[in-house]
């Protein structure tokens, strides 16, 4: 059985005032969502993704009016970056109020938040009266949404309804900042370091410990197809390899004045740009497994700007399965 994709607002809002979960489109990937003051309704979503419960959710948010009624105090530097990264992908970490369960934050005293910047999810969330917790809508540890179809594919026959909302224009998720001490980067996406720091100056940047504390590098598998990754290194190639080149340039540069050996070549990006390498790159890895690749060598992005969250997500993907 697979679970009905559609347009229905209606039928979303109905299904997750009774406790159901519905899949839904954000700018960054499809999120699983269910009401994020409701413990009941979000352990729905750790059954469905198959999620531990010490990996915290996300809620989502339509107006910064609703903050109130989830964190006990944004600071002033925080509130700065809302106004100005808001909608967008750009997840705060702030002190929670008693409302949030403790199953959304893992029973941690702070609470992640964000409003997603896509005009289908902020009309869902202006029709209720509570946030969406909402992590991707993936299997936990396996390569994330972009768009219905890799829900259905997934999940269907796990969740209530997938509100179709087109593909994700981000591709990657939400740039993380902590503000429980000074401001720190926790997971990097599709907002820059240096986009962040251009508004409020520096700020800390903590990459793996968040995931959890108390069994630390559990997570640096994440977002991984069953297909192994393997990072390209210079005359690595042979006859028939699979190669995910970054773009077409970069792959002149491999080859410099070496012969060509005829591989079967992918792109992340056929222009070079780093916004379509980040916007195609779930979907590309879930490629290798449709095709039924069993090895794919991979070329790492410049290590600048978005290319940092790329990269963070490639070597995720890459780690060893146990
Ligand atoms: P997602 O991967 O989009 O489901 O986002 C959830 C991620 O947000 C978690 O895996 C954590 O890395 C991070 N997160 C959520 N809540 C918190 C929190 N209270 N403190 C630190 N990190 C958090
Ligand atoms: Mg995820």
């Amino acid at each position: 059985m697979r679970s009905e994709i559609g347009n229905d607002i209606f039928k979303s809002v109905e299904i997750l005032n009774r406790g159901g979960i519905v899949a839904i489109p954000t700018e960054t990937v499809y999120g699983l969502a269910a009401n994020g003051l409701d413990a009941t309704a979000v352990a729905k979503i750790f059954e469905a993704k198959n999620r531990p419960f010490f990996d915290p959710l996300i809620l989502h948010i339509a107006h910064s009016d609703a903050l109130n009624q989830i964190v006990s105090n944004v600071p002033q530097k925080a509130k700065i970056l809302m106004d100005h990264f808001w909608p967008g992908p750009l997840t705060f970490v702030l002190p929670k109020s008693d409302l949030v369960p403790d199953l959304v934050t893992s029973g941690h005293p702070t609470v992640a938040v964000r409003m997603p910047n896509h005009p289908i999810a902020l009309e869902l969330l202006s029709k209720l009266t509570y946030p969406l917790a909402a992590p991707s809508a993936n299997p936990f540890g396996y390569v994330s949404p972009t768009n219905a179809q890799h829900v259905q594919d997934q999940l269907g026959n796990k969740i209530d309804y997938i509100l179709d909302g087109g593909s994700c224009c981000v591709g990657i998720e939400s740039t993380i900042i902590s503000f429980e001490n000074n401001p720190t980067i926790l997971r990097l996406g599709g907002i820059t370091q240096e986009a962040i720091e251009g508004i409020i100056g520096p700020v800390n940047v903590s990459l793996n410990e968040h995931s959890n504390p108390k069994a630390p590098g559990q997570l640096d598998q994440h977002y991984s197809p069953y297909c192994k990754l393997k990072d390209l290194k210079h005359d690595q190639l042979e006859p028939h390899s699979n190669v995910l080149f970054y773009s077409p340039q970069t792959e002149e540069k491999y080859w410099g004045e070496n012969p060509r050996i005829q591989c079967n070549v992918m792109y992340l990006t056929n222009n070079n740009a780093s916004i379509e390498a980040a916007a195609n790159l779930f979907s590309v890895l879930r490629d290798f497994d449709q095709k039924g690749l069993t090895e794919v060598y991979i070329e790492f992005a410049e290590n600048e700007g978005l290319g940092l969250a790329i990269n963070d997500r490639l070597k995720r993907a890459m780690a060893k399965r146990d």
